[in-house]
C-alpha cells in the first residue's frame, strides 16, 4: 500500500508524527510539498520566508534521500494536487500534521471532503504544529483563552506525548516527477543578513541553544545587544522544529531559563488558540477602543521615517533596521516599536503589522497580528493604554548602547548610554546633519494618544 505525507507547516523529519503513521501502516510513502498558489498568490509569501522555504524544502529533500527516499514538490492548488498524486500512485491514505490557522483548516475541510469521496482515507494528526492543540483547552464560559496566565496554568498541566526520532528509511514509489527547488538565490529582494533555513540548521542551532542560552535566558532574554534569545522562531514557523521537543527538551534541562523559555513558548501557543477562535482578529481589533488613527500626509510621512529607521529615537531605529537587514528583530524591539508606531505616532496597527510581514522570516499572522494587537491595546492586554517611552526603554535593555551603535552607524561614534538621547550631545558630536531630529516629541506623542483615547 501507498500513503501520501503531506508536509505544510512542519518541514522536518524528527517528531513528525503523519510520517511515522504512514511508515508504520503503508509499505510506501509520498512525501509531498504543494507550493500552493493560494498562499503564493496571497501577498503573504514575502521575500524572506519564500527564501528560507527553498532552504527547508531542499533540507527536506536531502535528509530523505539519506534514508531511500526523496521529497516531492509540486505547484498548484493543494488539494488538486494531492488528487492527483493520490491517482498516479493509488494512494489509499493520506496523513497531514492537524491545521491551526483558518486557512489551514479550511484546506483540510476540503482534502477530507475531494478525497473521501473518492474512497481514500485523510489522517489528520494532532501536536505537530503546536503541543496542545488550539481548542484543546478551554475556560468555563467560552470557546478560548482571553488571558495568558490561566491558560498557561492549564496548558502546563496538559500531558505532551512524547518527541519520536527520525525514520531510519524511507520507501518511496517510482514514477511520480518533482518540480526542482531553486536555490534561495532564485529568490529577489531577500534581506542580507537572513537566517539559514532547514531542519539541519535549526538541529544545530537546537544543540548549540541547549549547551549555551537556555540556562541564562531568563536573565538575558531582554538584554537587546546580549541578543540572548534562541532565535528559533522560523524554525518554529516552518515546523523545522517540533514545539513537542523543544518543550520536553527544555524541562529535562530544568531550571530558571528553561521554564522561562517553555513559557514565552506557550505564548506562542497562546495566539494560536485566540486566532483559531476568532479568526477575523488578523484583520479586526480584538476588542475596539473605538480608535481614529492618524492618516493622511503627515501621518504617511511618520510611517514612511518608522519603516526606514529614521524617526531619530535611536533605539527605535536600530530595531527597525535590524529587521530590514536580518528579516528579524529582538523581541524587545518589536514590542517598543509596535508600542512606538501604535501609540507615539498613533497610527493603525494593521500598516505596522503588514510591514512586519513583509519582512518577517517568522512571520506569522497568530503571533505578529495579536502582538500587534497587544501593543496596540486592542488585543489581549489587560493595560491596553500603557505606553512604553523608548529613551527608557533603551536605557533600560541596551544600557550601554552597543546595540544602537550596531544598527544606527550614524552614532556609532557615541560612545554609552548618551547613545539613546542624541539631541542632548554638546559640541563637534552634536553636529550630526546624518541623523534625523526626532519626528515627534514624545510628551506630544502621549498627549495625542491619551486624548484619542479619551483618558483625561
Ligand atoms: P525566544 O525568546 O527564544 O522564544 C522562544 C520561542 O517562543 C520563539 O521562537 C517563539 O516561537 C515563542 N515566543 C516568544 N515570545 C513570543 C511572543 N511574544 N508571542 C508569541 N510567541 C513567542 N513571533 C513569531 O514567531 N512570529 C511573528 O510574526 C511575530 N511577530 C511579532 C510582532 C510583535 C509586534 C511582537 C511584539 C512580537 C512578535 N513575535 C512574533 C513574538 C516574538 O517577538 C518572537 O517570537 C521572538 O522575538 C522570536 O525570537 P526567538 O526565537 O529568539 O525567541
Amino acid at each position: 500500500t501507498v500513503a501520501v505525507v503531506l508536509f505544510t507547516s512542519d518541514l522536518r523529519l524528527h517528531d513528525h508524527p503523519p510520517l511515522r503513521a504512514a511508515l508504520a501502516s503503508s509499505d510506501e510513502i509520498v512525501p509531498l510539498f504543494v507550493r500552493d498558489s493560494g498562499i503564493e498568490e496571497s501577498g503573504f509569501a514575502a521575500p524572506n520566508r519564500l527564501a528560507f522555504l527553498s532552504d527547508c524544502l531542499r533540507d527536506l529533500d536531502a535528509g530523505l534521500r539519506e534514508r531511500g527516499g526523496r521529497l516531492l514538490v509540486r505547484s498548484g492548488d493543494v488539494v488538486g494536487e494531492v488528487g492527483r498524486i493520490v491517482s498516479e500512485t493509488g494512494a489509499a491514505d493520506v496523513h497531514v500534521a492537524a491545521g491551526v490557522s483558518a486557512y489551514a483548516r479550511r484546506r483540510e475541510e476540503r482534502l477530507r471532503e475531494a478525497l473521501e469521496s473518492g474512497g481514500t482515507r485523510l489522517h489528520v494528526h494532532d501536536g505537530v504544529v503546536t503541543a496542545v492543540a488550539p481548542g484543546a483547552v478551554t475556560p468555563a464560559a467560552s470557546d478560548h483563552f482571553a488571558v495568558f496566565t490561566p491558560y498557561f496554568r492549564r496548558w502546563s498541566a496538559q500531558r505532551v506525548r512524547d518527541a519520536f526520532a527520525a525514520p531510519r528509511t524511507v520507501r518511496v514509489p517510482d514514477g511520480p516527477g518533482s518540480e526542482k527547488v531553486p536555490a534561495r538565490g532564485a529568490v529577489s529582494g531577500v534581506s542580507e543578513g537572513l537566517a539559514e533555513g532547514g531542519e539541519r540548521q535549526a538541529r544545530k542551532q537546537l544543540t548549540a541553544w541547549r549547551r549555551h542560552g537556555l540556562a541564562g535566558y531568563e536573565e538575558g532574554h531582554d538584554d537587546l545587544s546580549g541578543d540572548a534569545t534562541s532565535r528559533l522562531s522560523p524554525h518554529l514557523h516552518f515546523g523545522t522544529l517540533s514545539p513537542v521537543e523543544l518543550i520536553h527538551r527544555a524541562r529535562s534541562a530544568g531550571g530558571a531559563g528553561a521554564e522561562a523559555f517553555v513559557r514565552q513558548l506557550c505564548w506562542r501557543e497562546f495566539h494560536h488558540q485566540v486566532l483559531a477562535a476568532r479568526p477575523a482578529a488578523s484583520r479586526q481589533d480584538y476588542r475596539t477602543r473605538h480608535d481614529h488613527w492618524r492618516s493622511g500626509a503627515d501621518a504617511s510621512k511618520d510611517v514612511e521615517a518608522w519603516r526606514q529607521g529614521r524617526t531619530g529615537y535611536p533605539v527605535v531605529d536600530a530595531a527597525m533596521r535590524q529587521l530590514r537587514h536580518e528579516g528579524w528583530m529582538h523581541n524587545r524591539g518589536r514590542l517598543l516599536t509596535a508600542g512606538f508606531l501604535t501609540k507615539t505616532l498613533y497610527v493603525d496597527w494593521r500598516i505596522g503589522a503588514q510591514h512586519f510581514l513583509d519582512l518577517l522570516v517568522d512571520g506569522d499572522v497568530a503571533n505578529n497580528q495579536l502582538n500587534w494587537q497587544w501593543m496596540a491595546g486592542t488585543g489581549t492586554d489587560s493595560r491596553p493604554n500603557r505606553v512604553l517611552n523608548p529613551v527608557v526603554q533603551g536605557k533600560r535593555y541596551d544600557p550601554d548602547g552597543s546595540y544602537v551603535r550596531r544598527w544606527v552607524p550614524e552614532l556609532a561614534a557615541v560612545s554609552g548610554a548618551a547613545v539613546h538621547e542624541p539631541w542632548k550631545l554638546r559640541g563637534p558630536a552634536h553636529d550630526r546633519p546624518d541623523y534625523p531630529q526626532p519626528v515627534v516629541e514624545l510628551a506630544d506623542g502621549l498627549a495625542r494618544f491619551r486624548k484619542a483615547r479619551g483618558l483625561d
